[in-house]
C-alpha cells in the first residue's frame, strides 16, 4: 500500500543569497532574476514544505546546453534563449532518498555546497578518501583498525608457522603407548522426537516441547520516503510492510531407554625403551556376545615417541613404528624448529654427519 504526495524542493540563490526559494514556482530568483541551479535543490523540513496541487510530471528537468537554464522536460526550446533541447542533459537529482519511520519528522537536508560535493566526488573517484561524512569516516576508521588487527594476527600466525631455524639434537630416549578402548552393551537413556524414536526403545515417556517456530503476521511497519522528482518537486511515499513474530510449534519429545554399545574403559600398555617390543594390552573382556554387560574391543591407538635434547631444549617427535624403531639411542639428528613456537617439525628429521 502506498500513497503519494508532491511538494516543492527548495533552493538558495547563490548570487543574492535569498534562501528557501521554491523549486517549481521559482524557476528564477524573484529577487535578482538568476536562473535556478538544479544542483542547489534540497529537501525542506516538514514545517517548511509547500504542497504542489494537481502536479503533472513530465520527467526530470532538462538543462539548456547553451545557457544552462533549467527547462521543463516537456518544452522543446529553451524558454530563456530559444536553443533546441532535443539532446539536453537531465537535471541532477538529490541522490540519497530521505526516509523516516512513523512518528518521526523530516528535517531539511539544508543548502548544498556544490563545490565541496564535487571535490569529494573527485577524491572518491580517485580512491583517495572514502565517503566524506564525518560519521561514516569514523566508521571507516574503526573498520580499518579492525581489518588491520586481523591482518596483524594473520601475519603473526604465518610467521609462527613458517619462520623456522635448523637445530641439531641427540636422542635421549624412546617411549611408546598402546591403548584399546573397550565398549559395553548396556541400557542407555536417550531422547528423540517421537516420530524418530528407535523401534527397540522401552520405558518411554513423552513431553511436549518446542520443535520449531512459525512466522505469524503481526501488524505493519510503515515509513515515509522522499524521492527527488528532478522537476523542482519531490514525492513523499508511504511504504508499509508486514511485521512477523515467531510462534512456537510444539511436538512430542520421547524419553526412553535403549540397549546400545558405548565406551566403557580403556586398556593401556606403555614402555620406555627400544629393547622391549611394543605390545597390545590385555583387554580383560568379561563376556563376549550381545548381552547386557557384554564387552567388545573398540578403537586402537598407538604413539611412538622419540625424545631429543639440543643444548637447553628438549623436543619430542611422534613417529610411526618403523621410523621409531630405526632411530638409535644417542644418535645425532637435525630438524627444523619454529622460532616462535619452539615446536619441532618432525617431517624434516635427518641423520647428522
Ligand atoms: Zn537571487
Ligand atoms: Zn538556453
Amino acid at each position: 500500500m502506498s500513497s503519494e504526495q508532491v511538494y516543492e524542493m527548495l533552493w538558495d540563490c547563490k548570487y543574492c543569497g535569498t534562501k528557501k526559494l521554491l523549486g517549481k514556482t521559482h524557476r528564477f530568483c524573484p529577487n535578482c532574476g538568476a536562473p535556478q541551479d538544479d544542483e542547489a535543490r534540497y529537501f525542506p523540513s516538514d514545517d517548511e514544505k509547500v504542497a504542489v496541487k494537481d502536479h503533472v510530471f513530465y520527467g526530470a528537468d532538462v538543462i539548456c546546453p547553451n545557457c544552462d537554464t533549467l527547462n521543463s522536460a516537456n518544452s522543446q526550446f529553451c524558454q530563456q534563449c530559444g536553443t533546441p533541447l532535443t539532446d539536453a542533459k537531465k537535471a541532477e537529482l538529490v541522490s540519497d532518498d530521505q526516509v523516516i519511520r512513523d512518528g518521526e519528522k523530516f528535517e531539511s537536508t539544508g543548502p548544498r555546497d556544490i563545490a565541496q560535493e564535487r571535490y569529494e566526488q573527485k577524491l572518491e573517484a580517485a580512491g583517495l578518501t572514502p565517503k566524506s561524512k564525518p560519521k561514516s569516516r569514523r566508521g571507516n576508521l574503526g573498520l580499518i583498525a579492525i581489518l588491520g588487527g586481523i591482518g596483524l594476527v594473520i601475519v603473526f600466525a604465518l610467521v609462527a608457522i613458517f619462520w623456522k631455524r635448523e637445530t641439531t639434537a641427540y636422542v635421549t630416549g624412546h617411549s611408546w603407548t598402546r591403548e584399546i578402548s573397550i565398549e559395553e552393551f548396556a541400557p542407555r537413556a536417550q531422547n528423540a522426537w517421537c516420530d524418530a524414536m528407535p523401534s527397540d526403545a522401552y520405558s518411554v515417556s513423552r513431553r511436549s516441547e518446542v520443535r520449531s517456530y512459525r512466522q505469524i503476521p503481526d501488524g505493519e511497519e510503515c515509513s515515509t520516503r522522499r524521492v527527488d522528482n528532478g522537476d523542482g518537486t519531490f514525492s513523499e511515499r508511504r511504504e508499509c510492510r508486514t511485521k512477523y513474530r515467531d510462534e512456537p510449534v510444539y511436538d512430542n519429545m520421547c524419553y526412553f531407554t535403549v540397549n546400545r554399545w558405548g565406551y566403557e574403559r580403556s586398556a593401556r600398555a606403555a614402555g620406555e625403551s627400544l629393547k622391549e617390543q611394543p605390545y597390545w594390552p590385555d583387554t580383560q573382556i568379561r563376556q563376549t556376545g550381545t548381552c547386557i554387560g557384554c564387552e567388545r574391543e573398540g578403537q586402537r591407538n598407538a604413539d611412538y615417541l622419540v625424545h631429543f635434547r639440543a643444548d637447553q631444549d628438549e623436543y619430542t617427535c611422534n613417529l610411526d613404528q618403523p621410523q621409531w624403531d630405526s632411530i638409535p639411542l644417542e644418535s645425532t639428528w637435525t630438524f627444523k624448529v619454529g622460532v616462535i613456537t619452539n615446536q619441532p617439525d618432525c617431517s624434516t628429521l635427518a641423520r647428522a654427519g
